[in-house]
């Protein structure tokens, strides 16, 4: 199947999940697509995408310029990377540490940006994972709220893989009880506007779970459900 026709089945099951499927933020994870593929897929419609490695986002970055797209940093972000990745994201949703979020203020001070950012939460706690842990995530987020260049827009988690995704639903649905009690606190440049998660096995779940951007790579681009 073309990717236009991967996309239909994946707006059609949006549809059917969500509460209104017109505030769904759908991003395209692109990591592994080349760029006529994305291209296709921006022809059928798609404005977001989603690149976790800089060194690549930056080629397609540079042929792609001249395309009206968001561009989501989704990877593991090292400090040393920060200078590359405030030139080509809009939005950077893998925030997890303070020292982090310090080198983007002051990159982005640098070049006087407004970095939109989500924090990445590691909601089932694995070691493997990147993420800060849902118990030391309101401390975090008061402290990067004092950073002038950077504006926290919401939340972003991945769920541990596992064979039904009906087992995502408890962390899914700790990162939505999560954003609730933040955006109770009511923090001063503090916007609890996204919830990034869901991926190409579990975005129903997520959905279901109060998701507004999912983060889609494989069941577009490899018809891989
Ligand atoms: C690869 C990736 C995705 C997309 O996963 P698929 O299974 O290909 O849909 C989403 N989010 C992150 C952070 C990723 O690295």
């Amino acid at each position: 199947m073309s990717i236009k026709e991967n996309l239909e089945i994946i707006k059609n099951r949006i549809k059917q999940v969500a509460k209104d499927s017109s505030e769904i933020e759908l991003v395209a994870v692109t990591k592994s697509a080349g760029i006529n593929q994305i291209i296709e897929a921006i022809n059928s419609g798609i404005t977001n995408i989603g690149e976790n490695r800089i060194q690549e986002a930056k080629g397609k970055f540079d042929q792609l310029k001249k395309m009206e797209i968001k561009w989501h940093m989704i990877g593991h972000l090292q400090r040393n990377k920060v200078k590359e990745a405030i030139k080509i994201f809009d939005m950077i949703q893998s925030v997890d540490r303070l020292e982090l979020a310090k080198e983007i203020e002051k990159q982005a001070g640098q070049i006087n940006k407004i970095m939109d950012v989500l924090i990445e939460v590691n909601v089932s706690n694995e070691e493997t994972k990147f993420g800060v842990s849902p118990v030391a995530t309101l401390e975090l987020i008061q402290e990067i709220a004092k950073l002038s260049n950077i504006r926290i827009k919401g939340l972003m988690t991945i769920a541990p893989l596992v064979s039904n995704p009906e087992d995502t639903r408890p962390y899914f649905r700790a990162l939505a009880n999560l954003r609730d009690e933040i955006a109770h606190q009511q923090i001063e440049n503090v916007q609890m506007k996204y919830l990034s998660m869901g991926m190409s096995n579990d975005f129903e779940v997520a959905l279901e779970e109060g998701a507004n951007m999912i983060r889609i790579g494989r069941a577009i681009f490899c018809n891989g459900f």
